[in-house]
């Protein structure tokens, strides 16, 4: 089979790896990491940093087609890659403006999709300056970033001060601290012919930061989302793919406001933790696009045939009251009807670290959401 390389080795390109072979392609995975989930399952364990040369000229000589799994791969390891010939998706300079917000920010209102008010913070003086009316709000450094990290939410200027020192005073953006009614997600892919698909949008909850639940429907209804609602977010989408000349799977993260408005989060330039569910509820899933965009295939059918509710399992389930190691009771979870157990071959549970993800399907969101109910009952859930 033909070879399809990929930068990164964490759970999505696990993922990417079991729809690439699935499809009978072989994967090289370039990851530092011995134990990484991807090198565990790929064809062949590229074991260097993503910035050595050799290493990237080795995946470019052996795979006409890489991508990534990672928001913070270096953009320059993508062009180095792409000037040896290799057809990158996506490309290094789309990826290098969505890694830092501030030009993440600028560039999704330059394609015309609105954003929370906010400042970029490179200095003290850029926070004197900052309207009153972006208080109370959320620092965030720009850069490398995720899972809540690497923000705060500050009351005041006092506090914005305080919290731009304790990040050092990297680059940083301050923006106003918005009313969320739901957050909601939008999964694309692009093809190389301008070619688009869309999933439904999932309406995601947070808990300390960290996706916790995210729950889709082929009934928009159910999700008590409105036609014109999904239809901005999806044009929202495109837009920004299109602007980025975006190739292969991204997601555009949107808050909904109190009011019903809808403002862009920001961009993952990878299949999404909130995409998970369109392994086990849609025709194709996102790292099956992903495969298809980088193999020049046709676009797979987005359509989902179940509803769902993704659960995700992070480390700390792996811990009981006495703070004693113990797995999961997997045989009572996989008793319930439409439960998936996915589990990212991650050796050392740590709280906070993603282990797994559960995705309970059934014929409606109700159906769906009581089924997870128990899921979330039985493993003690704090979500
Ligand atoms: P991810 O893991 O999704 O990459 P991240 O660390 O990049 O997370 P954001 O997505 O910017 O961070 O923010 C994390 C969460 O914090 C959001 O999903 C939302 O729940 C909340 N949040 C972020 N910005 C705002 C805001 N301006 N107003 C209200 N809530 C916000
Ligand atoms: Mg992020
Ligand atoms: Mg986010």
């Amino acid at each position: 089979g033909q070879w399809l390389g990929m930068i990164g080795g964490g759970q999505l390109g696990r993922m990417f790896c079991h729809a690439a072979q699935r499809m009978g392609y072989k994967v090289a995975v370039l990851d530092p990491d011995a134990n990484s989930p991807a090198g565990a399952v790929a064809d062949f364990h590229l074991r260097a940093a993503y910035d050595n040369e050799s290493a990237l000229t080795e995946l470019a000589q052996r795979c006409p087609a890489v991508t990534t799994e990672f928001e913070n791969v270096p953009a320059n390891s993508l062009r180095f890659i792409q000037a040896q010939g290799s057809n990158v998706s996506p490309s290094g300079d789309a990826v290098a403006i969505v890694q830092n917000r501030i030009d993440e920010k600028a560039f999704i209102q330059k394609a015309g999709v609105e954003v929370a008010p906010y400042i970029p913070v490179r200095s003290e003086d850029d926070l004197q300056s900052a309207p009153e009316s972006l208080f109370p709000g959320i620092l965030k450094v720009a850069r490398l970033g995720y899972d809540g990290k690497g923000q705060a939410r500050v009351a005041s200027r006092v506090e914005a001060y305080e919290a731009f020192v304790e990040f050092n005073k990297v680059d940083c953006v301050l923006e106003a601290l918005m009313p969320l009614q739901r957050e909601i997600s939008v999964v694309m892919a692009r093809g190389y012919n301008d070619e688009c698909v869309f999933y439904a949008p999932a309406v995601n909850v947070h808990h300390h930061g960290i996706l916790a639940v995210s729950s889709a429907s082929p009934q928009a209804d159910e999700l008590g989302l409105g036609n014109a609602l999904l239809d901005q977010a999806r044009d929202a989408a495109a837009g920004i793919a299109r602007s980025l000349d975006y190739r292969g799977v991204l997601c555009v993260e949107f808050f909904v406001l109190d009011g019903g408005a809808l403002l862009a989060n920001e961009v993952a330039p990878r299949p999404h933790n909130s995409g998970h569910h369109t392994i086990d509820a849609c025709v194709s899933s996102q790292f099956e696009q992903q495969v298809r965009v980088m193999a020049g295939l046709p676009l797979g059918h987005p359509q989902a045939h179940s509803a769902s509710v993704m659960l995700n399992l992070l480390g700390d389930l792996w811990f009981n009251d006495q703070g004693q190691y113990e797995e999961p009771d997997w045989p009572a979870v996989l008793s319930i009807p439409g439960a998936h157990l996915h589990l990212y071959g991650k050796a050392d549970a740590r709280p906070g670290r993603k282990m797994g993800h559960i995705t309970v399907v059934a014929e409606s969101l109700e159906r769906a959401t009581h089924q997870a109910d128990e899921v979330k009952r039985l493993l003690n859930l704090p979500y």
